[in-house]
């Protein structure tokens, strides 16, 4: 098992820290390996701690490895501040996203004689390219994903709400073994899948009507993210033919990942595909994100990204076309960036699936 703490600790040294404080869920979660939600990662010059509360003693015990364990016996951040204060550290890092005004105002008061160094990104830094233990992780609910898209297509028909077709697929995905839904379930049906963020509403699926499905869950702790657009009865002539510019266009994009190559890259073959068709500006948001822990992570998959893909990372590329008031399509995959391609996380048929 690889001991992340060990690279952290690398990282922040090199960025002249001599302490670091990681006490945001999932930042914390990914270097201690702990799931429980509330504790900290503590760097000292003295060595590295897990501080958290009775509550969690156990789960703490069997689930963090590379970190002496620190029972608190006061609020946490007062905690810290003591333990920080006793080690003498200097330079102490935070990070800047996950601190409030009061609490950095209270332990810069604390600390009078360090320096509080806001950080971004550098646990963050360490997520993007995953390891074996999270690609396993997140191909086990791509899994589970795969499975909840084909069960759904038997319970399409006219009539049932779009809010009832998703909560079977929530239902479904617990009972598969998933933690829950990795995001609000997205079914939106006819007019409404034109909206990119139609979560499921009351609106009944009629016929002729394309449902945009968008949906995932979260298993060990990491998410899976996939798009599907079902057409209910057999697709007109512009149905069809927007699917198709769609469907190609998610081809060129995932043709485009290799390590090496930008996540602009990837962005910018779905997009002139789209472009080129007619549709360019019906297609207003990013090719994809970044998925892990959290379900939108970085790299952002975006026109001009210039973040430079590298075997390992996990991104998604869901391009689509709206049409106001008529219709919309989207089709996405998960997959990890290989160094000669790419590794699509999803069995499922990119074909328009009639029901
Ligand atoms: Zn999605
Ligand atoms: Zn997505």
């Amino acid at each position: 098992m690889t001991d992340r703490i060990a690279a952290f600790r690398e990282k922040t040294l090199k960025e002249g820290l001599d302490a670091f404080l990681v006490y945001s869920d999932v930042n914390r979660n990914y270097l201690s390996r702990f799931t429980g939600t509330s504790g900290a990662v503590l760097l000292t010059p003295k060595g590295r701690l897990f501080v958290t509360d009775s509550r969690y003693t156990l789960q703490a015990q069997r689930q963090v490895k590379h970190a002496k364990l620190h029972l608190q016996t006061l609020s946490l951040l007062v905690e810290l501040a003591g333990l920080l204060k006793k080690s003498g550290a200097k330079r102490i890092g935070f990070e800047a996203g996950h601190m409030t005004v009061a609490q950095h105002q209270w332990l810069l008061k604390q600390l009078p004689g360090a320096k509080l160094l806001p950080t971004r990104g550098l646990v963050e830094s360490l997520r993007l390219v995953k390891d074996s233990e999270e690609r396993e992780a997140m191909r086990a609910a791509a899994r589970i994903t795969d499975r909840a898209i084909h069960h759904i297509l038997s319970f399409i028909r006219p009539g049932v709400a779009e809010r009832d077709l998703a909560s079977e697929m929530e239902h479904f995905m617990r009972r598969q073994g998933a933690e829950g839904p990795s995001f609000e379930t997205i079914v939106a049906s006819g007019w409404r899948s034109a909206l990119p963020h139609g979560v499921a509403g009351a609106k009944r699926v009629e016929k002729g009507d394309f449902i945009v499905i968008d949906f995932g869950c979260r298993l060990n702790g990491y998410c899976s993210d996939m798009t599907r657009t079902v057409c209910v009865g057999p697709p007109s002539a512009l149905q069809k033919k927007v699917y198709g510019i769609v469907q190609r266009a998610q081809a060129a994009g995932l043709k485009a990942i290799k390590a090496g190559r930008t996540a602009g890259d990837v962005d910018a073959a779905c997009r002139r595909l789209i472009s080129k068709a007619g549709y360019g500006r019906r297609f207003g948001h990013g090719t994809g994100h970044g998925v892990g822990q959290e379900v939108h992570e970085d790299p952002r998959v975006g026109p001009k990204a210039p973040d430079v893909l590298k075997a390992g990372m996990a991104i998604t590329v869901e391009p689509g076309i709206y049409l106001d008031g008529k219709f919309g399509v989207r089709i996405e995959d998960l997959t990890f960036v290989t160094e000669t391609g790419h590794e699509n996380l999803y069995r499922t048929t990119k074909d328009l699936i009639v029901v």
